[in-house]
């Protein structure tokens, strides 16, 4: 035990004693303070607290015994060596009793002296420590039930703020995800959100720190030093919390603050859990909301016009039949197509679809599909131009999906460039992170995609809110698919686009190497 943390009160009525034992304690490092009677005693200890204290028994006006009384009906904790004569064993005995930790005969032996008081200041230290942590288990037995309550980050936030600031005696603090090296900023306290500044965090940092506050950074104008709380799970830093404080806290608030951050990770994580359950909820019913409709209008067609048909088929004349069936076709045709998509989906969102990859020809897959758009392409009089150098690689992919991927592709490129337009259709060899790479490339020079729109463009069920977009037919699904055919065959896919402009799509696939290529059967 350091001395130089301990405070100690030498109480007797004997100035020489005092003295003595004063000059021993403070020669040895202790702080030391006298007081000559138990009154003066018992004032100083109510305001200031000792860590221990050395009490005469026989003193005039208010004794030892009357000083322990005293201490003890006040709950006091700190303990008390009595000094007393060995003849009068009787008294202490009655110090015992009345809650003395230990005693010391006169005239006092030094050795016994120093040996009393490690002996006290060694089981005050661990009674302390004791009670800190029978008071922080139940403090966080308190902010258990309080998160226990709630599914909500927000409120999350607000109880680890609570908690947090009052234990540090924060003068402001905040708490939000990590974005990049900059903190969201979800909650705060002891500032408006709208007055903080840009706050910077290290994502990779672990530890619970305790810095210099950052001059341009402070949340608090009295602010001196900024305690750091990385709150993680499976060693992935989700959010942060900053206190702003005066002074710095010490090490036993520091390992609260660490024991509060698992508890708060478990709460995040139980809200984050809630929130996704929620979202996909609500995304399945989306999805069954679309489907509806999506099914809604080919049937309504296919019911009203074989109404008209049955009804009135006598009185129509051939031409008019054959164009009700056409209709009635193309509402079948869009159902079908509608159902093979969603049969797509529900495969790769199951883990259930199936890639027969192989060694494959670009050019020969290519040539075919284009050949399946020539009559829609001459009817909309768009010229496709193929660029593709001879001598490429072959491309390690599922010809049938390949096939899936540039028909989607080239049936957008056509649906949504005005008649007369441009389609180009390319391929080369790229460097990517992974080696060389085939890269595929649709352009068009037609309607284009908006700015706003274009994080959206792979979703599920996602058509532009434009005329030119709702003039054609389409579920929005096709470029969902697409993006999870390129990735599971592993290669990547996205696009750049300009509104009223046009749009390019881009995408790769691994080609076949000599390492990767299968050997041929002789
Ligand atoms: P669909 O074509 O059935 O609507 P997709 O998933 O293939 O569904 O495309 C989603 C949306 O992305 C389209 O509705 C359209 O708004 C936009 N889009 C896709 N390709 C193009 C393109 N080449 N030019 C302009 N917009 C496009």
């Amino acid at each position: 035990m350091d001395p130089k943390n301990s405070m100690i009160l030498v109480v007797d009525d004997d100035a020489l004693i005092r003295e003595l034992l004063s000059s021993w304690l403070d020669h040895r490092g202790y702080g030391v303070k006298t007081a000559e009677n138990g009154q003066q005693a018992l004032a100083m200890h109510q305001q200031q607290g000792f860590d221990l204290i050395l009490l005469d028994i026989m003193m005039p006006d208010m004794n030892g015994f009357d000083v322990l009384t005293a201490l003890k009906a006040a709950g006091n904790t700190t303990p008390v060596v009595v000094m007393s004569a060995l003849t009068d064993l009787k008294s202490v005995v009655t110090c015992i009793k009345l809650g003395a930790e230990d005693f010391l005969s006169k005239p006092i032996e030094s050795e016994l002296l120093w040996a009393r008081i490690n002996a006290s200041l060694e089981k005050k230290h661990y009674r302390d420590a004791q009670q800190t942590w029978l008071e922080e288990l139940n403090l966080l037995q308190q902010i258990d039930q309080e998160l226990n309550t709630t599914l909500d980050r927000e409120t999350i936030s607000q109880l680890t703020l609570q908690y947090g600031g009052q234990k540090t005696g924060a003068l402001a603090c905040c708490i939000g995800a990590v974005d990049g090296h900059r903190l969201q900023v979800r909650a705060t306290q002891g500032i408006e959100p709208g007055q903080l500044p840009t706050i910077i965090v290290d994502k990779q940092q672990h530890a619970i720190t305790q810095t210099a506050v950052p001059e341009n950074g402070r949340l608090h104008p009295q602010a001196n030093y900024r305690l750091t709380l990385p709150i993680y799970r499976n060693a992935i830093i989700r959010d942060v919390a900053i206190f702003d404080l005066a002074h710095p806290v010490p090490e036993t608030t520091l390992r609260f603050l660490k024991r509060l951050a698992i508890h708060i990770a478990i709460a995040m994580h139980n809200a984050q859990l809630y929130a996704d359950v929620q979202a996909a909820n609500r995304a399945k019913s989306n999805f069954v909301a679309m489907v509806s409709h999506e099914l809604k209008n080919p049937l309504t067609s296919i019911q009203s016009y074989t109404y008209l048909l049955r009804r009135q088929s006598s009185k129509l004349p051939p031409g008019t039949q054959a164009t009700y069936l056409d209709i009635i076709n193309d509402g079948a045709t869009r159902i079908h197509n509608l159902a093979l998509e969603l049969d797509d989906i529900t495969q790769i969102e199951t883990g259930q679809f199936r890639l027969r990859l192989e060694a494959v020809s670009l050019p020969e897959v290519l040539h075919n599909v284009v050949k399946l758009f020539e009559p829609q392409l001459e009817e909309r009089q768009q010229e496709l131009t193929v660029h593709v150098p001879a001598g490429l690689p072959q491309v390690r992919a599922d010809t049938k999906r390949l096939s899936q991927i540039l028909t989607n592709l080239i049936s957008n490129a056509s649906k949504y460039t005005p008649e007369g337009g441009r389609i180009q259709v390319a391929a080369q060899l790229v460097e990517g992170e992974v080696g060389a790479q085939m890269q595929i490339t649709v352009e068009d020079n037609g309607i284009g995609i908006m700015a706003g729109d274009q994080g959206k463009v792979f979703s599920q069920f996602f058509r532009a809110d434009d005329e030119l977009v709702t003039a054609v037919r389409g579920t929005g699904l096709g470029l969902n698919i697409t993006k999870k055919l390129v990735e599971l065959q592993g290669g990547e896919i996205c696009f750049t686009s300009e509104h009223r402009q046009g749009s390019t799509f881009f995408f790769t696939l691994p080609i076949v190497t000599q390492e990767t290529a299968v050997p041929a059967i002789a």
